[in-house]
């Protein structure tokens, strides 16, 4: 078993799904799959344009399920939609400032906070990152959709068997919100066009001979984290990332290399207070908190990703962290990831009678260069900037039926959006609860 260094049994329980497909991970190079599945692509993608141009606006499940949720929302829907929910309610959106390579924009949108200006934002929810974890923008924009809703209305939401009152709507927005929904438009587009179980971006520049499968970056190996390979044992560099572009975990050319990632490094560069960050992955069925690097230990400050002594020993996570290498991180920091993460993963569980584990990022497999990791480093590697306590969400269980296994079912679908949703708004309670600043 090629994890076998983790001794972790909850590392175990990760391997059979989780984000990578099997195949992937198997013979130490993380390659795609050749031969597609056999099945069915799931629940359909939208055609045309539900929002019609932001003339209606969406409503998620937990104010009412208004909008027709009968297919998935496509690529142009999650512009029209946050359209909708500036012509119905006043919001903010804004554009980041780098077009991806096919040229399209990556929006975000601001809510709740106790004012406009960027330093009352403290919680930053980024979607679809891996184009096709689908259910990830549409997660994103109904949970704000739905927190909108309720605000004007007076009401409270509804997530399966968890329901939330109006006070905790207002408690939630006023942590103040940014998103992105969908940070990785052009890959999403492709799998969405193409059913091809698409994970990377669609930056050919790396590409080789015109082979289709050396196209694209996985953004979520391309942060300033522990991104150089050599920063790792050698039997976990081939793991970790990857610098064939033929990878499924290509980490790209450089750290921030590619438009989507410096779109979330933007977000953070500008809402400089931001606290809490949730990158929305499918599927695993777990909450992962920082490290994604190695086990976590809270004794020796001096062992961190910024210290080259241990670079030929960072990610084996089976070793004693005491004599040789863990990840720091203090206490306090430890205390307040965990009792959020058990918080909202508890919620998760609930929403819809799936349970969800809540463990660290590592036990699913050590990686570099991740959008977690990466928040979460910001205040170690530059003390001037913000602590940003950072999780992955791993929603859903995967569908063995389609050629795809992150493509849902229809009843899927619902029970993950009734899942990130409740999670989503027991995440910002808890949030409020442990400290914004
Ligand atoms: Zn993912």
């Amino acid at each position: 078993m090629k994890f076998s260094q983790a001794s972790n049994v909850l590392l175990l329980a990760g391997l059979a799904n989780s984000c990578l497909l099997p195949e992937e991970r198997a013979g130490g190079h993380i390659r795609r799959s050749l031969n597609r599945r056999q099945g069915n692509n799931g629940k359909a993608i939208g055609k045309g344009d539900r929002f019609n141009g932001g003339s209606s606006f969406p409503r998620g499940i937990g104010s009412g399920n208004a909008t027709d949720m009968s297919t998935i929302l496509n690529v142009n829907e999650v512009t029209t939609g946050l359209q909708g929910l500036v012509n119905a309610y006043g919001i903010q959106t804004f554009v980041t400032p780098y077009k991806t390579y096919e040229g399209r924009t990556i929006t975000g949108a601001k809510i709740g906070g106790s004012g406009t200006a960027n330093t009352n934002y403290h919680v930053y929810l980024n979607g679809a990152i891996h184009a096709r974890e689908r259910g990830s923008h549409d997660s994103v924009l109904y949970f704000i959709s739905d927190l909108l809703y309720a605000q004007k209305h007076g009401t409270g939401l509804t997530y399966g068997k968890k329901s939330y009152t109006n006070a905790d709507v207002t408690k939630a927005l006023s942590t103040g919100i940014v998103v992105t929904p969908l940070i990785n438009p052009d890959g999403v587009n492709y799998d969405q066009t193409s059913n091809s179980c698409w994970r990377k971006n669609r930056n050919p520049k790396s590409s080789s001979s015109g082979d289709p499968d050396t196209i694209g970056v996985d953004l979520n190996r391309n942060f300033d984290f522990a991104w150089d390979l050599k920063k790792w044992a050698s039997s976990v560099a081939s793991e970790v990332a990857s610098t064939d572009p033929s990878s499924e975990v290509f980490h790209g050319t450089a750290a921030f290399s590619e438009p989507e990632t410096q779109a979330v490094k933007y977000i953070l560069d500008t809402y400089t207070k931001v606290r809490w960050f949730i990158d929305l992955h499918s599927y695993a069925g777990d909450v992962l908190y920082s490290w994604g690097s190695d086990t976590d230990q809270s004794t020796q400050p001096y062992k961190n990703f910024l210290n080259s002594t241990y670079d030929s020993i960072r990610g084996i996570t089976s070793d004693s962290t005491s004599s040789k290498y863990g990840e720091y991180i203090s206490s306090e920091d430890l205390n307040n990831v965990q009792t959020a993460g058990n918080r909202f993963g508890n919620v998760m569980s609930t929403a819809a009678g799936r349970k969800y584990t809540v463990m660290q990022s590592a036990y699913l497999y050590p990686t570099s260069g991740a959008s977690d990791d990466y928040a979460f480093s910001r205040h170690i590697a530059d003390p001037t900037k913000n602590k940003v306590y950072s999780y992955t969400i791993e929603f859903g269980f995967g569908n063995n039926q389609a050629s795809c296994p992150f493509y849902p079912t229809a009843a899927q679908y619902t029970s993950s959006l009734q899942e990130t949703n409740a999670g989503f708004m027991e995440f910002l309670l808890a949030a409020a609860d442990i400290g914004l600043e």
